[in-house]
């Protein structure tokens, strides 16, 4: 599937806010917005005034970097977000949440999302006992992921984990780092997701 494959700060910078696309790196002083916290660009300097659906554009696109979909996988998260019992915009959240390589960044196996998405496409990781290299798998309560035996003294993997600690941990998933193991023992809730997103304007604007 096509992807993003230029400057991750730069997104960063566009958001205004760290989308912590780069691993350890966004925990350093070399942080694209540490050192540049305005938005990329010849006239990124000057202060411009956003209209209403440029505020909820930008709202979508943030949301959409940090988990790093493109536009029409997301639109079919919204549709299925629509469906279901509840808030819309924090059903959307816990789709997005419940993604199989999210879950591999959250229980510490990968020091980003898209090196976890790497690493589930390339076969590291089981679910239920099974072998799963699909990133958009959706996890389910009970769902055990395990890190498969012969990926345990995987450099990165071995690297991310002694880190992980500093990124913070996922209340919804119970991690034995140890057994290489992480079980999902509730659904994420909205108060799971860190980030200071305004997902309401993500439905104002698919509502329209
Ligand atoms: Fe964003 Fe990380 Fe780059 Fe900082 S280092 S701007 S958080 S991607």
């Amino acid at each position: 599937m096509a992807r993003y494959t230029g400057p991750s700060c730069k997104l960063c910078r566009r958001e205004g806010m760290k989308l912590y696309l780069k691993g350890e790196r966004c925990y350093k002083d070399k942080c694209g917005i540490e050192k540049k916290g305005y938005p990329p660009g010849q006239h990124g300097q000057l202060k411009k005034k956003l209209s209403d659906y440029g505020v909820q554009l930008r709202e979508k696109q943030k949301v959409k970097r940090i988990y790093g979909i493109l536009e029409s996988q997301f639109r079919l998260y919204f549709e299925r977000a629509t469906n279901m019992k509840g808030i819309t915009g924090e059903n959307l959240l816990q789709l997005l949440e419940r993604r199989l390589d999210n879950a591999v960044y959250r229980a510490g196996f990968a020091s980003s999302r898209t090196q976890a998405r790497q690493l589930v496409r390339h076969n590291h990781f089981t679910v239920n006992g099974k072998k799963v290299n699909i990133p958009s798998y959706l996890l389910k309560v009970g769902d055990v992921i395990e890190l498969r035996e012969k990926s345990r003294d995987n450099k990165l993997i071995v690297e991310s984990l002694e880190t992980s600690e500093g990124r913070g941990t996922a209340e919804w998933l119970s991690i034995d780092k140890a057994a290489f193991k992480a079980v999902v023992n509730r659904l994420p809730e909205r108060s799971d997701i860190g980030y200071d997103i305004q997902e309401h304007l993500i439905v104002e604007l698919y509502s329209k």
